[in-house]
């Protein structure tokens, strides 16, 4: 089936088809690991999960690269402002490796909770230095790069077209206006690829220009060829990324090798709170513990991320969380009770069935269409009849959604469970030891009767209360 995606650099949908008929190369700009992820952060891990997903469902191999900014990201976003993570070290007393350290270790907690799968490589900038100094003398050769007193700045100048992925006025550019003016950069556009440190600076390592360190765009660019090739696939990233970084990315892939690096350039919208701006001062910033501490499974906050396409900007607020963690359930209500149902599913159900995966497989291929895709899930999930084939379908889904939809929660396993029914379910395991399916079918069915539902895990025989999970 066709996949089709919103491209920010052609501003409009187009038809997907990777380079390589089987591999599909995805470079993600991950964390600057200063300081906790929010869930507005996680958002956008989120979509890139669901992207990622999506192109599994329909057969593809993934490589996916998402680096780990730990040097170079300042606080401006651009050339100006202090290193956010020599900010966090010295605001927490800590060295930048201890800021790096802890702060990686929760990003990658919190994408446990939420079920996002780790991308094939994972890729920390202070590893790369080498890469990225050889990628900035490149640029010097070519002519794209030049020296001033504090850095080496690229020269937007130089190329055919600047910008080309955003809506920056270039042209119209007051110098002071949006960048700071400095009388050594030849166009006010111009970024830093290097930046000369000052004496006392913590973070820096030896460079033809002497003690420095690496600005925030090159590192992705270089990371991003080393792993994945002058071009690849799919570029993504958070809406803020376009009018800098990724415009910048892209600047300095054409400057070295006249390559615009990825073919598709995918950007996750806002996360809002009670409609506005997430922000320390409102003490409105959230995190997936917070969600945690007031009792919802994590993977509630992805469920509600899927009532928005990727590309809004989608509401925050606790009552959604409530409505999404009551949707969670039964979700998985359904699940556990058509693993233990047994009506018969009639060819013209079958069809019905078959209708709605194309649905939810063409609602997906549609520039991830989460919302129209659980619309078809809840199709499935409400299905009149109980039948281990339409778990088996939820399952499926499940593949894309990743919301674990066949768990259990801890809460059913405390369940008091009658002698009786524990000794059916031993008598069950008996049966399945001596490969006796029909007598398993048999107790299953009791066990059913008696109003719970038993499911076969790696771990062994788990039972919950029919109804209740
Ligand atoms: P930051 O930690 O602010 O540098 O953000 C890291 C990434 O998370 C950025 O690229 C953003 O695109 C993304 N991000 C930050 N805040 C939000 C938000 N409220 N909603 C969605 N994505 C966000
Ligand atoms: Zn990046």
């Amino acid at each position: 089936m066709e996949i089709y995606f919103y491209n920010t650099l052609t501003r409009k949908k187009g038809k997907f088809e990777p380079i390589n008929e089987k591999e599909v190369k995805i470079y993600s700009c991950g964390p600057t690991v200063y300081k906790d992820a929010t869930i507005g952060n996680m958002r956008t891990n989120i979509f890139q999960d669901v992207l990622r997903r999506v192109l599994k469902y329909n057969g593809y191999k993934i490589k996916h690269t998402m680096n780990i900014t730990d040097v170079g990201h300042l606080v401006s976003d651009g050339d100006k402002g202090e290193d956010k993570m020599l900010k966090s070290a010295r605001e927490e007393q800590k060295t930048p490796l201890q800021i790096a350290e802890h702060y990686t270790k929760l990003f990658f907690e919190d994408l446990k909770d939420l079920n996002i799968e780790t991308p094939e490589i994972v890729c920390k900038a202070t590893e790369h230095i080498q890469e990225m100094l050889e990628y900035v003398e490149k640029l010097i050769e070519n002519g794209y790069a030049y020296e001033t007193s504090t850095a080496i700045y690229f020269d937007v100048s130089k190329l055919d077209k600047y910008p080309i992925l955003s809506n920056l006025d270039v042209e119209n550019q007051k110098a002071g206006a949006r960048v700071d003016i400095d009388t050594e950069k030849r166009n006010p556009y111009d970024f830093a690829l290097w930046i000369k440190a000052p004496e006392n600076h913590l973070m820096k390592w030896d460079s033809p220009w002497g003690p420095s360190y690496p600005g925030w765009h090159i590192e992705c660019s270089a990371m991003g060829q080393k792993y994945l090739g002058e071009q690849f696939d799919i570029h993504t990233g958070g809406i803020d990324l376009i009018p800098t970084h990724h415009e910048n990315e892209i600047a300095q892939s054409k400057g070295k090798c006249g390559k615009v690096p990825a073919n598709f350039w995918m950007h996750g919208e806002y996360l809002l709170i009670n409609g506005g701006k997430m922000s320390k001062s409102l003490g409105n910033v959230y995190l997936l513990k917070d969600i945690k501490e007031r009792g919802y499974d994590p993977l509630t906050y992805k469920l509600f991320s899927y009532s928005c396409h990727y590309k809004n900007k989608l509401n925050f607020t606790w009552e959604g969380i409530e409505a999404s963690a009551k949707s969670l359930e039964r979700l998985r209500n359904s699940y556990q009770l058509n693993i233990s149902g047994n009506d018969n599913l009639t060819a013209e159900n079958k069809q019905v069935l078959v209708q709605i995966e194309e649905n939810f497989h063409k609602a997906i291929n549609d520039d991830l269409n989460m919302p129209l895709a659980m619309s078809f899930v809840w199709e499935v999930a409400k299905f009149d009849k109980k039948n281990p084939d339409i778990a088996k379908l939820l399952l499926k889904f499940d593949s894309v959604l990743g919301l674990k939809i066949d768990y259990i929660s801890s809460d059913n396993k405390n369940i008091n469970i009658p002698q009786e029914v524990l000794d059916l379910v031993e008598q069950r395991k008996l049966a399945r030891e001596s490969k006796d399916w029909a007598k398993s079918d048999e107790l299953r069915d009791l066990i059913s009767e008696m109003g719970y539902s038993v499911k076969d895990t790696k771990s062994g025989v788990e039972i919950c209360k029919n109804f209740s999970c």
